[in-house]
């Protein structure tokens, strides 16, 4: 796996103060997306051992609620093995933070993954530039869903999800940032 950035104290992408992974790859080329940059899976840096005790180092701290991983696209095939792995870990050493995860992706298409034991809320599908809406929480268009993933697992029927938040539940978040100066998910856009 490769990635782009790791952002700190974040409360664009997630419920809290969360630390950011913006890994490198994605395959859903939706028009108008911000960060064409974060397509190709080869580019940005290597995720390596350093890369991940920055991430622990954040979750140490008892004022960050969790760890959102974004993109690129944390589910492209170049990404799913390690993002499961990663995962993993930090569920078994930090128990009491929440996993987002973003991805062009639809819940449908992937409930069944064995990494959705570890995702607290899942953002899901891709970025329709017909349907943006700046004001929406969480998502950047209507057609995107904020779910919650355990509950909607737990149901008989885990293909209808259940939401972890409506569109539209406080003010009116501040305008999207690029990758380069402030990264915001390009799903975001
Ligand atoms: S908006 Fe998100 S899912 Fe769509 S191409 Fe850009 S990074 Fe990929």
């Amino acid at each position: 796996m490769r990635y782009h950035n790791i952002t700190k104290d974040d409360m664009l992408n997630g419920d809290g103060l969360r630390v950011v992974l913006w890994v490198a790859g994605c395959q859903h080329c939706c028009k108008e997306c911000h960060n064409p940059i974060t397509w190709d899976p080869d580019g940005g840096l290597p995720f390596d051992e350093a890369a991940k005790q920055e991430i622990f180092e954040q979750l140490e701290k008892s004022y960050i609620s969790g760890i959102t991983f974004s993109g690129g696209d944390p589910l492209h095939p170049a990404n799913r093995a390690d993002v499961r792995s990663l995962m993993e870990e930090i569920k078994a050493k930090y128990p009491n933070k929440t996993i987002w995860l973003y991805t062009g992706d639809s819940w449908e298409d992937i409930y069944q993954y064995p990494m959705m034991k570890f995702v607290d809320v899942l953002v899901d599908g891709e970025f329709h530039i017909e349907e943006r809406d700046p004001q929406l929480l969480w998502k950047g268009s209507k057609n995107q869903r904020v779910i919650k993933v355990q509950e909607s697992l737990a149901k008989e029927d885990p293909t209808i999800p259940i939401l972890h938040c409506g569109d539209y539940t406080r003010e009116p978040m501040t305008a999207p940032q690029t990758l380069q100066d402030a990264p915001v998910s390009s799903c975001l856009l």
